[in-house]
C-alpha cells in the first residue's frame, strides 16, 4: 500500500501523511476513542478530494471527513483516510445580506463567520460549547447546536445547500426541490438520481412511513441527531403536502460524513439580536431540581438556557481565565 499511497501523495496538491507522527496525532479526536488511520489528507481543493475519493473506492478503504475533530463519539477516528479540510478549504465565499445567507467552504471555524457576518448586521445562530473552534462542516456533519437553540434550532435548520463529491467522485449539489424539480431528480441515471429514487420509493411505502413515525424520537424533541434523519424528510413535501418543500440537505445534515464529502455550504443567517440586558443565574442543589426548573425558565421565553454542573464549577478553581468569573457560584442573597 506504501507504493500507491506514494502515487496519490504526488498526485495531490495538498498534503498526504503516512509516516508514524501524522497517523498517531490523528488516531484521536475529542472522544475516548483511537484507532491508527492509514493516511491522513489534507486537501488543497475539490479534485483533491475526488482522488481522495476514487483511491479510496479502488482500494476498498474507508474514508473519514474531519474538520476539528471537536466529536465527542469517535466520528473522526477510523482505520481509513482521515481527510481533514481545516487547513486549505476554510474561506467564507459569498455573503448575501439582503437574502439573509453565506456560502462557505466547510473549514470555516463558527466564531469566525459570525466576526465576519457581525459587519453587516447579520449571525449564524446554532452554537456549540466548542463555537470557538467547531466548523461549519463538522456542524452539519453532527447538526450541532447549543445554548441558543430554543430561538435558532439546529444547524440543519440553516442549510440550504450543499455542494458535494459522491462516493463515485460525481458532483451533486443538494437544495430544496419543488415537485417538478424533483421529478427530474427522479428520471436520471446519474449516482444522484439514484440516491434520489431509491430514497423517494423507500419513503413512498406506507409500512416504512408507518414504522419511522412509530420507532424514531418524538419531533417535538428538536435537539437530537439519532440516526439519519428520514423521520423529518416525510414531514415535508411530496410526502405532507403542507410541508416544506423536499432538501436532502434535511438529511445530509447529522449524517456525520457518512453519505456525501461536502465541499461548499450555503447557510441562512439571521439578524444579530439585541445585546442581552438580564442574566439570571439561578442555584440549585441537585441535578433533578435544576431540570424542574427549565420548566419555569421557558414559560418566560429565554434566548438561550445553559445547565453548569457542580464538576464545571469546580474546574474554574484552577482555571486562572475563569477564576475571576467564579462569583457566580457564590450564592447571592435575595433582596430583601
Ligand atoms: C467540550 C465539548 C463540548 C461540546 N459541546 C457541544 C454542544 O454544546 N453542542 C453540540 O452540538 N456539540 C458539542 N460538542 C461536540 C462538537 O464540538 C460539535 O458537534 C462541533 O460542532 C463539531 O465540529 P467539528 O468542526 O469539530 O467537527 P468534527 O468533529 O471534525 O466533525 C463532525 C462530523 O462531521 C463530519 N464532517 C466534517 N467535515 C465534513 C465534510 N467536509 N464533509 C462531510 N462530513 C464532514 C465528520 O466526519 C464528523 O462525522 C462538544 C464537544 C466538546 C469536546
Amino acid at each position: 500500500m506504501q507504493q500507491q499511497l506514494q502515487a496519490l501523495q504526488s498526485s495531490l496538491d495538498g498534503e498526504l501523511h503516512f509516516g508514524s507522527l501524522m497517523r498517531h496525532l490523528y488516531a484521536t479526536d475529542a472522544s475516548v476513542y483511537r484507532e491508527l488511520p492509514l493516511a491522513v489528507v489534507l486537501p488543497k481543493h475539490e479534485e483533491d478530494i475526488r482522488k481522495i475519493i476514487h483511491f479510496a473506492r479502488e482500494h476498498g478503504l474507508s474514508i473519514i471527513p474531519r474538520a476539528a475533530g471537536t466529536s465527542l463519539a469517535g466520528q473522526c477516528v477510523g482505520d481509513g483516510i482521515v481527510v481533514d479540510i481545516s487547513k486549505y478549504l476554510n474561506r467564507i465565499l459569498e455573503v448575501n445580506a439582503e437574502e439573509g445567507w453565506v456560502r462557505v467552504q466547510p473549514g470555516v471555524v463558527r466564531d469566525e463567520l459570525n466576526v465576519m457576518l457581525k459587519g453587516h448586521g447579520l449571525f449564524f445562530g446554532p452554537n456549540t460549547s466548542t463555537a470557538n473552534r467547531a466548523m461549519i462542516g463538522g456542524m452539519v456533519g453532527n447538526n450541532s447546536c447549543g445554548t441558543t437553540s430554543i430561538v435558532y434550532g439546529s444547524t440543519r435548520d440553516h442549510v440550504l445547500e450543499l455542494k458535494t463529491i459522491l462516493s463515485d467522485g460525481s458532483d451533486a449539489t443538494f437544495h430544496a426541490l419543488g415537485p417538478e424539480a424533483l421529478q427530474q431528480k427522479l428520471q436520471g441515471d446519474t449516482l444522484e438520481s439514484q440516491v434520489y429514487r431509491q430514497l423517494y420509493e423507500a419513503l413512498s411505502r406506507p409500512e416504512q412511513q408507518q414504522a419511522i413515525r412509530e420507532n424514531y424520537p418524538k419531533a417535538s424533541i428538536h435537539r437530537r441527531n439519532t440516526g439519519y434523519a428520514v423521520d423529518v424528510l416525510l414531514e415535508g413535501q411530496p410526502f405532507r403536502p403542507e410541508g416544506e418543500a423536499f432538501n436532502l440537505c434535511k438529511l445530509l445534515s447529522g449524517s456525520e460524513g457518512t453519505l456525501a464529502f461536502t465541499t461548499e455550504i450555503k447557510l441562512h443567517v439571521d439578524p444579530l439580536p439585541k445585546p442581552k440586558d438580564v442574566v439570571v443565574c439561578a442555584h440549585f442543589n441537585s441535578i433533578d431540581e435544576s431540570m424542574e426548573a427549565v420548566l419555569v425558565a421557558m414559560s418566560f421565553h429565554p434566548d438561550a438556557c445553559e445547565l453548569m454542573d457542580k464538576i464545571l464549577m469546580d474546574l474554574t478553581k484552577q482555571n486562572i481565565e475563569q477564576r475571576k468569573n467564579r462569583f457566580l457560584w457564590k450564592a447571592i442573597p435575595p433582596p430583601s
